[in-house]
């Protein structure tokens, strides 16, 4: 976005107006300025409107660090979800096997996906929250030449995980396949440059990282990827393909696009550069989980995982094994100080979950702490340790 504003970001909006923070990781606490921008009515048809998405794309497109023009930018109407099975719907060709590397909820609906498409795939499962790891993502695409993509989960939103994405591109350029990521958590605030994370797609979500309303997500894929992908979609409304064709042809979305939603994501946008792009939102959201982190920890509680994989995004803490801990109450009484937080995804072992992202910052996270801590006291919880089991789980994750 070339223009200047002058607008500054408002304060982060303040429990005591009546609206909890959502601890979660999308829908989040947008800000005053994203919620305003929803209030007039746009033609889709209109060039106004056509602008604003062109423009959306090109910010979107310099996020992602495309300065030799190699990527386009498509967005897709719906939920993150629907742009993952666009994506893999028009990049997977039908004869294809794909490597699904699956560390939680959403690399499993990954997996589904593209068994719905009738597509050969295998996985490399890790179970709860274990990081793929390049020596073992070798060894598969070596065993098998009949591979020819994987997909992996930037951040495993289900455990909070951060993968070893660099890691895990490397190891499949240097086998000669491609890789397409599902960035929906990370995007806008953890690196995927693409001058140095080889991939030909990723997909992520307006109401993630870059802080906007539900409503769609948007596809960043290669060029080349883009004109391969004709007649590869099993979807008319899902065709990555298509979708692009038509934007380029008219500047429009093919079917009603979420009008007020694009305009309330222009403003998120905004805000993000202003807060110094990626970088910025990483470096806010790395404050947000330290403070939040050492907080809880002091009041007893343990992370799921070891420092090295936790994500600035979204924190996994283990219930407290103390008899009056119960989590529904736990969690009404967090809503009541202000503070939705989020049930736990792990088969293993009761958790929950206390999301860093949306429009948060430190003091709202020391806050969230100090709730915490009148919350266990007011349930009579005097110790947040976990059951023995959840710390021997843990001892299981590598270093
Ligand atoms: C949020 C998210 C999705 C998409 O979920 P929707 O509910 O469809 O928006 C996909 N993958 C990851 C890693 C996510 O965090």
């Amino acid at each position: 976005m070339t223009e200047q504003t002058d607008i500054t970001p408002t304060p982060f909006p303040t429990p005591e107006l009546g609206e909890p923070y959502l601890l979660t990781p999308g829908p989040l606490t947008t800000s005053a300025e994203v919620k305003r921008a929803m209030l007039k009515d746009w033609g889709s048809w209109d060039s106004d409107f056509r602008s604003m998405t062109a423009q959306m794309c090109r910010h979107l497109l310099e996020i992602a660090n495309d300065k030799n023009g190699e990527f386009e930018c498509v967005p897709m109407q719906g939920s993150g979800t629907f742009s993952v099975e666009a994506m893999l719907g028009s990049f997977l060709p039908k004869d294809s096997k794909t490597l699904v590397l699956i560390n939680g909820a959403y690399g499993k609906r990954v997996a589904e996906t593209i068994s719905y498409l009738n597509r050969d795939y295998i996985v490399l499962d890790k179970g709860d929250y274990m990081p793929p790891r390049g020596d073992e993502i070798e060894a598969i695409l070596r065993e098998d030449p009949a591979i020819s993509h994987v997909i992996a989960v930037h951040c495993e939103t289900s455990s909070g995980i951060l993968n070893p994405i660099q890691e895990i591109s490397d190891v499949v350029y240097a086998e000669g396949r491609k890789l397409l990521v599902d960035s929906m958590s990370a995007f806008g605030a953890l690196p995927l440059d693409v001058n140095k994370t080889r991939y030909e797609a990723m997909v992520s979500s307006a109401n993630k990282c870059i802080e906007g309303v539900p409503g769609f997500g948007f596809v960043i894929a290669r060029k080349s990827e883009l004109e391969n992908a004709e007649g590869s979609s099993h979807s008319l409304s899902l065709d990555i393909h298509q979708q692009w064709r038509n934007f380029q042809k008219t500047g429009q979305w093919r079917f009603t696009p979420p009008t007020h939603v694009v305009a309330a994501f222009m403003e998120a946008l905004k805000t993000h550069k202003l807060e110094g792009g990626a970088p910025g939102r990483l470096a806010r959201y790395t404050q947000n989980r330290d403070i939040m982190v050492a907080g809880m920890r002091e009041l007893g509680f343990e992370t799921l995982l070891k420092d090295r994989w936790l994500s600035p995004i979204i924190v996994t803490f283990f219930n407290p094994s103390h008899p009056n801990f119960e989590f529904t109450k736990f969690y009404d009484l967090m809503k009541a100080r202000g503070f939705i937080i989020y049930p736990g995804k792990l088969t293993v072992v009761d958790s929950f979950r206390v999301g860093c992202i949306g429009r948060m910052d430190e003091n709202v996270m020391r806050q969230v702490v100090l709730a915490a801590k009148e919350t266990l006291a007011e349930m009579k919880v005097d110790s947040a340790l976990p059951p023995e089991a959840a710390l021997i789980e843990r001892a299981k994750l590598a270093a």
